[in-house]
């Protein structure tokens, strides 16, 4: 076994702890990584205040926007060799026989797929351990190239926030000629503004926060919409092809939102709120339009997002933290105040 460090909930909504475990021996397929940067989503805030009722395990380590140097890799790996700039994500296997696998959508594997963080191995008995720890062994199908000209720390982000919003962008074919929307100017909502801006969209902020406007412009949007001023629904309707809904809470009038979709436009939500959103059919019967979500990304696609992050240098705004200061770092996520994500300095643990 490998010793690592890392820092965990010991139990639901408790503050994180410095945490000794250990990962699994590499068998002949693993890469085994040195972390150095690992991303803090907020998903991993409802994960340690187990918001889901998945029935989450503790303890538990989060973080699943990692970038490390590839340490070791096992007889049979061919991808990857020692010293390499690779990245993990959300996931670290699939069943790889289902259809969705088989077509690479292992994000939508039929029989679940392994969560880099809180899910069972297929072996069936151990947890996985995400990434605010020192070194992780994964399979090497579930590990990504990171380009050169990307700076590890600021690609950290780009394994969960970039997949998730480059995913959707990509699938409604985002591009020029496209009035797309974000909803909530957060880690997903800042990387949606800057990826469908290099798509050749028109992008606009949807967002609740006024302070948010010069940055929105900085990060490549053309419009702002503060949505809480009167009339700004009104005034937009039938506006948008495309609205990507990265909003963590519930607390939500739909109908105002669809009502911004142009007829036969969809709205789909990535944000995954603790509490169901309230929907009524009515604004999405009445011009025929579409409501939908997606989940992260595939390998596949989040190669290829990394790519496409190198070719046009895109990467995210950070805050860098030590360690120690991740609690710190959840408290101001709760509280929305964070441009654009918090990334923890893991060579520091
Ligand atoms: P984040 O950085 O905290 O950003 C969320 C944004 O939502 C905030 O910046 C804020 O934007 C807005 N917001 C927050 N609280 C709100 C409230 N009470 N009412 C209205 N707006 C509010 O979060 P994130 O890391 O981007 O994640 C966003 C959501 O996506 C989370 O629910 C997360 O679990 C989910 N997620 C889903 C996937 C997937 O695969 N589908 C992957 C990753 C994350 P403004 O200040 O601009 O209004
Ligand atoms: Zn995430
Ligand atoms: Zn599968």
């Amino acid at each position: 076994m490998i010793k690592a460090k890392g820092i965990a909930a010991l139990k639901s909504k408790e503050a994180l702890v410095p945490y000794s475990f250990e990962r699994r021996d590499p068998k002949e397929y693993d890469v085994v990584l040195d972390i150095k940067y690992s991303g803090i989503c907020h998903s991993d805030k409802h994960m340690t205040r187990d918001e889901w009722g998945f029935g989450a395990a503790f303890p538990m380590v989060p973080g699943h926007e990692i970038a490390g140097i590839v340490k070791t890799v096992v007889s049979k790996v061919t991808k990857y060799k020692i010293g390499d700039r690779v990245g993990v994500g959300c996931m670290v296997d699939s069943c790889r026989e289902c259809a969705h696998c088989k077509e690479d959508m292992e994000q939508y594997c039929i029989s679940g797929n392994t969560l880099t963080y809180g899910s069972l191995e297929k072996d069936g008995s151990t947890i996985t351990q995400g990434g605010y720890s020192d070194v992780i062994v994964v399979n090497e199908d579930f590990v990504l190239r990171i380009p050169d000209n990307l700076p590890l720390d600021k690609a950290a982000p780009l394994l969960c926030a970039g997949i998730t919003t480059y995913s959707p962008l990509n699938h409604w074919k985002t591009g020029p000629g496209k009035k797309v929307a974000v909803m909530g100017l957060g880690g997903l909502g800042h990387m949606a503004v800057k990826l469908a801006k290099a798509m050749g969209a028109e992008v606009t902020v949807l967002s609740g926060s006024v302070s948010k406007e010069q940055d929105a412009k900085k990060l490549g949007a053309d419009y702002f919409l503060f949505t809480k001023e009167s009339g700004v629904f009104q005034g937009n309707a039938l506006r948008f092809d495309l609205i990507i809904n990265t909003i963590s809470s519930a607390d939500l009038n739909m109908a105002e939102y669809f009502g911004l979709l142009k007829m036969d436009g969809t709205l789909v939500s990535v944000g995954a709120p603790e509490k169901p959103l309230s929907i009524h059919p009515f604004p999405l019967i009445m011009m025929r339009r579409n409501f939908a979500g997606s989940v992260i990304g595939s390998i596949k696609e989040t190669q290829e997002m990394l790519d496409f992050c190198g070719k046009h240098n895109i990467t995210p705004e950070i805050e860098l933290i030590q360690p120690k200061q991740v609690n710190e770092a959840y408290a101001r996520v709760l509280n929305s105040d964070i441009r654009y994500r918090f990334v923890i300095d893991m060579g520091k643990i």
